[in-house]
């Protein structure tokens, strides 16, 4: 997808702050932090949302590699939150499957 910011930054036409990288993911950091660590991962392949994610190993993979960033980061025993945001309803913005990781602060629940 040539339009797709999230498919350039896997091409390397532009380069995030890049935390972990894979033959299936990369995970970089969000260039506007809603907390103290945000890290987005994303799929290599472009899929546009949730409701279009098949297959399930890269569903697993994601979240696998979301738990081991958070470990890495030092948020593992505090915890923290992992958020997909799909279509309106969830507030996406960008049509490129990405895991939020959020931590670092107390999150709040529900969601806005
Ligand atoms: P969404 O609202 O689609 O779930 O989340 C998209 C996320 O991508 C937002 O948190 C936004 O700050 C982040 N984002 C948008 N453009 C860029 C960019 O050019 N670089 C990085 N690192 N993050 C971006
Ligand atoms: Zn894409």
């Amino acid at each position: 997808m040539s339009d797709c910011l999230f498919c350039k930054m896997v091409a390397g036409e532009i380069q995030p702050d890049v935390v972990f990288e894979d033959d299936k993911v990369l995970a970089f950091r969000d260039i506007n932090p809603q907390a103290p660590t945000h890290i987005l991962i994303i799929p290599r392949q472009h899929v546009p949302t949730l409701n279009e994610l098949t297959d399930a190993e890269l569903g697993g993979h994601i979240l696998k590699t979301a738990a081991a960033i958070a470990k890495q980061e030092g948020l593992a025993e505090d915890g923290y939150r992992t958020v997909f945001n799909c279509n309106r309803h969830g507030g996406q913005d960008v049509f490129h499957l990405h895991l939020h990781l959020l931590g670092g602060r107390q999150m709040t629940w529900p969601p806005g």
